[in-house]
């Protein structure tokens, strides 16, 4: 059995079969593999665009997704998260995508070993699917080859699980990654860092800008995100007509991470990365419930 809890579980070769898995789905109709599988959601957070993903995700393959929502459930009633997963593992499903606020969650679920567990986000410390996706957006925008580009990856790092995914994920690929942030979103981390992000403009072939995670602060870093916006957020004027990817995981705040201007801009793939997503999650279900 087979989890995704982050993507070193995966080995080059089955980062490679996802990437032409997906490709292939983006561009034919795809075949309902899945057709007999009932996939559970567990989002124990909020989550717009990854749950719909995985959703379309499994029923684009012919699946059953059955959304397990625990704020109406017996979790809310005091049950434990052990036995709410333990309880809908009785009923047979044959994966459960898990979104928690601790970073073991979806590590502790799959170490019971009763169904393969995919991390859809958790804690800080990693959203596998969204790396996978990135990197997907990165390989099918530079044609199949990504090592040696740089990746800044620029916000609130210490806070971002695409940031923490993303940066195992995109060095093991052969990427080169640097930071940009204020102290108090910079990770001690041994990664080159920036506090300004017109000091790495000039050399970097993405830009991955991280919305602030307010949700994460026990208290409130900046009064207001004016001065913040000031410094990171990716403008027309600072991105000028430089060649570069601009990257972001959603939801977006326009004007503090990403101007109105250049959201519009075809450097900038949000949407694409979305769209990808989908493609990704598919190939991801595939290895997990056929292929392993
Ligand atoms: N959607 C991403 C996540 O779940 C990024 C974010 O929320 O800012 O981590």
């Amino acid at each position: 059995m087979q989890h995704l809890v982050d993507t070193d579980q995966f080995s080059l070769s089955q980062i490679e079969q996802i990437m032409e898995d997906a490709k292939t789905f983006k561009h034919n109709r795809p075949p309902l593999l899945l057709r007999d599988k009932v996939i559970v959601t567990l989002f124990f957070e909020k989550s717009t665009r990854t749950r719909s993903s995985f959703e379309i995700a499994g029923k684009k393959l012919g699946a059953a997704m059955v959304l397990f929502d625990p704020s109406k459930s017996s979790t809310s009633k005091g049950e434990t998260l052990e036995d709410t997963f333990t309880t809908l593992c009785a009923m047979e499903p044959d994966a459960v995508i898990v979104r928690h606020s601790e970073n073991s969650t979806p590590q502790m679920l799959a170490d019971m070993q009763v169904t393969p567990v995919i991390n859809a986000g958790a804690g800080n410390y990693a959203h596998p699917t969204q790396a996978l996706l990135d990197y997907f957006t990165m390989l099918e925008h530079f044609d199949g080859d990504v090592k040696g580009k740089t990746i800044a990856i620029v916000g609130d790092v210490i806070s971002s699980r695409v940031a923490s995914s993303g940066i195992r994920l995109f060095s093991r690929m052969g990427m080169n990654v640097v930071l940009v942030a204020p102290s108090q979103f910079m990770p001690e981390i041994d990664l080159p860092k920036y506090e300004k992000l017109d000091e790495v403009l000039d050399s970097v072939d993405v830009v991955m800008s991280l919305r602030a995670q307010l949700e994460r602060h026990e208290i409130p870093h900046f009064e207001n995100y004016d001065a913040y916006a000031k410094q990171y957020c990716i403008t027309k004027e600072r991105m000028d007509n430089r060649d570069i990817l601009l990257m972001h995981p959603g939801p977006v705040m326009r004007n503090i991470d990403i101007s109105d201007e250049m959201l519009d801009d075809l450097r900038c793939k949000v949407l694409e990365q979305v769209k990808n997503g989908v493609f990704v999650r598919m190939a991801i279900l595939k290895l997990l419930l056929l292929d392993s």
